[in-house]
């Protein structure tokens, strides 16, 4: 994909893309989503850590970190939380202290997704604790075979043989001082940046699987309809139909924001678009594992509530993922409070 400029497609050839146009992007990302083809199975280095790395890195980085993770040869993972410092990341403690050429990290971060394969780590750090908690935090890339690193491995409770999240322990790790991303002491404004990468792709892929999951539930549904009593009947009709006019005005939402930025605007709805879509597909998990009643339990290969390789239930449960990465529905609820609506902070 990347040689043939269909990776990234907005972006110039040298880059994986085509100089492609915003809708032109658009329509092919929908095509591609429709035919259940991933970009990449790095979606950390893709979406956040390469494109962070070509708005702040030095060529070198670019050169040896940001491309090879475009042509899929390393893998990148994002060192942002700690066990005190998910919402609030500014309260992070991993401590990087300069000696020399080298910067020397000491500490731990948490849910750190695909650390246990990656080639580097996209490192947030305290480089100056006499700041204030918002200053003195920088970015550091971090090879995963340097000597100090320990990578352990989370368990998930729905899937635990095949674990994705990852503690990651630092002890007197020495990197380069060329490692270091920007200037120092500007990790906050490549935090805020980062983010905006990964806000910015998660809309377009969540309302299309919506509409897979809605278009199957709709295709079961005459099935587990026909053998309930007219009160049930209704009231599953209307819970299901509820769902659908959701998805639907995830779909409107998510297009009239493109549309404005397109116009280059600005677009509020961005804001909404990841809340809605995840709670949207929350409620359409637990519906779907309702509606297959003691099915959604049964994970029997085959069986009439398995669905992929796990039961209904077992989608709801993952669902509180995507309600917590890259900003807790709390936290949105926040941004929108205070940024969209003008709400006073309490
Ligand atoms: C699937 C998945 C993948 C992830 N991958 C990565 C990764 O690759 N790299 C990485 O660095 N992190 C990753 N994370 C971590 C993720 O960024 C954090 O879980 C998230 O920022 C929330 O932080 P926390 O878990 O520490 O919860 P906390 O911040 O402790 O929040 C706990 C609860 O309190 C609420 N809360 C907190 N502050 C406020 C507030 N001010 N107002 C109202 N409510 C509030 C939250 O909404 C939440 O319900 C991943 C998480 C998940 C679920």
């Amino acid at each position: 994909m990347f040689d043939a400029g269909w990776l990234v497609p907005g972006w110039p050839p040298e880059r994986g893309g085509r100089n492609a146009g915003p809708v032109e992007q658009l329509v092919y990302m929908e095509e591609l989503e429709r035919a259940g083809i991933p970009r990449t199975t790095n979606p950390q280095g893709l979406g956040i850590v390469a494109p962070s790395i070509l708005d702040y890195g030095t060529d070198a980085q670019i050169r040896d970190y940001a491309m090879p993770v475009l042509r899929g040869e390393r893998t990148a993972c994002l060192g942002m939380s700690e066990p005190g410092a998910g919402s609030d990341l500014a309260a992070l403690s991993t401590r990087a202290e300069l000696d020399g050429d080298h910067f020397v990290v000491n500490g731990q971060k948490v849910w750190t997704s695909g650390a246990n394969f990656a080639g580097f780590c996209f490192l947030f750090c305290r480089t100056d604790p006499t700041l204030p908690k918002h200053r003195g935090i920088s970015v550091l890339l971090v090879d995963m075979d340097t000597p100090g690193i320990t990578v352990r491995p989370l368990p998930e409770i729905v899937d635990p043989g095949h674990p994705d999240l990852n503690e990651v322990f630092f002890d007197d790790v020495r990197v380069p001082r060329d490692n270091l991303v920007g200037e120092l002491n500007n990790g906050w404004a490549m935090a805020n940046g980062s983010l905006a990468h990964e806000r910015g792709m998660v809309w377009l892929s969540s309302v299309m699987q919506l509409e897979g999951s809605m278009a199957r539930l709709l295709d079961e549904l005459p099935a587990r309809l026909a053998p309930m009593s007219a009160v049930e009947r209704g009231v599953a009709v209307d819970r299901v139909m509820g769902l659908y006019t959701d998805v639907q005005a995830a779909r409107a939402l998510g297009y009239r924001g493109f549309a404005k930025l397109v116009r280059g605007g600005t677009a509020p709805e961005q804001a909404l678009m990841k809340v809605f879509a995840s709670e949207t597909g929350q409620r359409l998990a637990l519906v779907t594992a309702e509606l297959d009643g003691s099915a959604s339990l049964d994970t029997t290969p085959g069986a009439a509530g398995v669905r992929d390789v796990v039961n209904g239930l077992e989608i709801y449960f993952r669902t509180f993922a995507n309600t917590i990465s890259a900003g807790s529905s709390e936290i949105q609820r926040n941004i929108i409070a205070e940024r969209v609506l003008g709400l006073p902070r309490t």
